[in-house]
């Protein structure tokens, strides 16, 4: 060890791959080199990098503090004017741009250029630096460098669509269209980049419309983008004047725009394909034909639109898909049920079509409830133990490596509280967030996590009544209860019926298998998305092998009586503000 250090003082190369390569476990070796020779700070390597910029490229916030602390130099320029802190800025970490700042960095310092910490934290793309730097040290979003580029207009050129996002929100860049000494706008820069989610979100965060608008050389953003040339870049052009006028007649215009339109077709098309191969399978007298033809309509109609997340047009709207399958599911086995099964049974049978009434009423309910409350979205986010809502500071100021590590949603703008995530579909952080149901459009969290089981267990137990009805019927018509037998009666003579009774047991059986999954977890104390896995990041792993069955259901009967594990037991204390 001592060798070592001895050898590292004495040849800078050896120091810099030391600087290159120092983690939490050696940074000792670096504070006993320059105990025992300082002057090593000064001597740049074979690139003209002195230590401390090395360090702020690498963005290792504790070798910052270290050379800091050994009086490295902390506002030595490079040849175009960057100071340390706006290498740190590029390297894109927010704990190194802090760890500047507190070793009191000038933060309100600009490059030869004019740019700021802002400009360069754009240019990257790092959001969290971009509102640390508003939040903490009150540098503006939309300052203008040397050739009045603003951050917007670098992020733009960069393709950071999250930074465009954050900077379109509230207003924060100012004015959308602000054009450079060369007259070019952000705008432009989309049209000639290609970047098409960028361009729709430029158009349409603004009140004007902004394809009039000519650059320095007389030109529009629709030229710019037909300059491109190909075919992409001309299906783009005009896409764009298609957005100016979703958004010059957004909220007057009765016509649904385009996106609309797509979006009740791609709702209706489940419970469309269902009824249609419901009815062709009826009609057909040929099997052979009948099932593969409905097979085929089910499989492209029903199932394949379930598949994404996202419409996939511009709007990037949420899939309607699983919810009108749901509710389509729903309508048609409550119409058939009330018309098929129930005149041919009543008045034998009666006590079956009380529970199943009841049950119906129950989901009914149970959907409505789940549709319209919160399912436990965050508003404040995590708080220190004196009570007082965590901000990006903190978490900027983490100590690093202690295994509990806390972020900053830029989206909510709070500190993510521990088993909450962020739901990109709901736009919220989501507290105890088992997972967002696309079948409800609703995230599953604290709220109503035990609601959505209760209502999962009423819709299984629904189809298998319907089911249990069907044979009852299937019986009495065929006078037989041999299943084989009224089977094949029913192939002849019920095939609507008997394809309804498919569909509700394979969704019954879908339901259960979810039912029993929700339980396991719940006995653990886990939600979906913070299993034993998730729950490791927060350095508590837990093994569900060890828990007994007593204590497993001690937990459910904990989850169903407060309708949540109780939130304390989640929150840790660990976290030192
Ligand atoms: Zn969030
Ligand atoms: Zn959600």
């Amino acid at each position: 060890m001592e060798e070592q250090v001895q050898d590292m003082s004495g040849g800078n190369h050896a120091f810099f791959q030391l600087l290159g390569s120092v983690n939490n476990t050696n940074i000792d070796l670096v504070d006993n080199t320059l105990l025992q020779d300082l002057s090593l700070l000064s001597v740049p390597n074979q690139n003209g990098l002195l230590p401390i910029q090395v360090a702020a490229n690498r963005g290792y916030s504790p070798l910052i503090q270290l050379l800091a602390k050994h009086g490295a130099d902390i506002e030595v320029t490079t040849k175009d004017g960057k100071t340390p802190v706006m290498l740190a800025c590029q390297s894109g970490s927010l704990y190194a741009v802090h760890a500047f700042n507190q070793c009191g960095s000038n933060m309100i310092s600009r490059d030869s250029y004019g740019r700021t910490l802002m400009h360069y934290a754009a240019t990257v793309g790092a959001v969290h630096t971009m509102h640390y730097l508003h939040v903490n040290c009150n540098l503006a979003y939309d300052a203008k460098d040397n050739d009045d580029y603003t951050p917007l207009h670098l992020a733009v050129w960069n393709s950071h669509m999250q930074c465009v996002t954050y900077l379109l929100k509230n207003g924060r860049c100012g004015d959308v269209n602000a054009a450079n000494v060369y007259g070019t706008t952000p705008l432009a820069v989309a049209a000639k980049n290609g970047s098409r989610s960028i361009a729709r979100h430029l158009i349409l965060s603004s009140k004007k419309n902004l394809l009039l608008s000519k650059d320095g050389n007389g030109m529009t953003p629709v030229q710019h983008a037909l300059h491109g040339g190909t075919d992409k870049f001309k299906e783009f052009a005009l896409q764009m004047s298609l957005w100016t006028t979703e958004q010059l007649t957004a909220g007057r215009s009765l016509m649904p725009s385009y996106d609309t339109l797509t979006w009740y077709f791609v709702f209706f098309l489940p419970g469309s394909a269902l009824t249609l191969a419901a009815v062709l399978f009826t009609l057909i007298p040929y099997l052979s034909v009948s099932i593969p033809l409905a097979l085929a309509i089910v499989i492209f109609g029903f199932f394949a639109p379930l598949n994404n997340h996202r419409l996939p047009t511009d709007s990037g709207l949420q899939n309607p898909a699983p919810m009108g399958a749901f509710l389509a599911g729903l309508t048609i086995t409550v119409i058939c049920y009330f018309t098929l099964v129930w005149p041919r049974l009543w008045p034998d049978n009666w006590y079956w079509f009380i529970i199943i009434a009841f049950d119906y009423i129950g989901i009914i309910y149970l959907f409505w409830k789940l549709e319209y409350t919160d399912p436990g979205f965050e508003y404040v986010g995590k708080r220190s133990e004196d009570g007082r809502p965590l901000t990006i500071v903190d978490v900027a100021g983490q100590e690093r490596g202690s295994g509990i590590q806390y972020s900053f949603c830029t989206e909510c703008e709070i500190v993510i509280p521990e088993m909450a995530k962020h739901c990109k579909l709901c736009s919220r952080c989501c507290n105890n967030f088992d997972h967002h149901c696309l079948w409800l459009k609703m995230c599953i969290g604290a709220n109503n996590h035990h609601t959505f089981v209760i209502f999962l267990f009423l819709l299984s137990l629904d189809n298998f009544l319907f089911v249990r009805g069907g044979c009852s019927i299937l019986a009495l018509l065929s006078g037989t209860y041999d299943p084989w037998v009224f089977l094949k009666y029913a192939m002849v003579h019920e095939k609507f019926l008997i394809f309804l009774m498919l569909c509700n047991f394979l969704t019954g059986l879908f339901g259960m298998m979810n039912l029993l999954y929700q339980l396991s977890i719940i006995s653990a104390k886990e939600t979906t998305y913070f299993d034993s896995k998730g729950l490791a990041a927060f350095g508590r792993k837990r093994d569900r092998q060890k828990l007994s069955v007593v204590t497993r259901l001690r937990n459910i009967k904990t989850f169903f009586f407060n309708g949540r594990h109780k939130k304390q037991e989640f929150s840790s204390n660990t976290f030192m503000v």
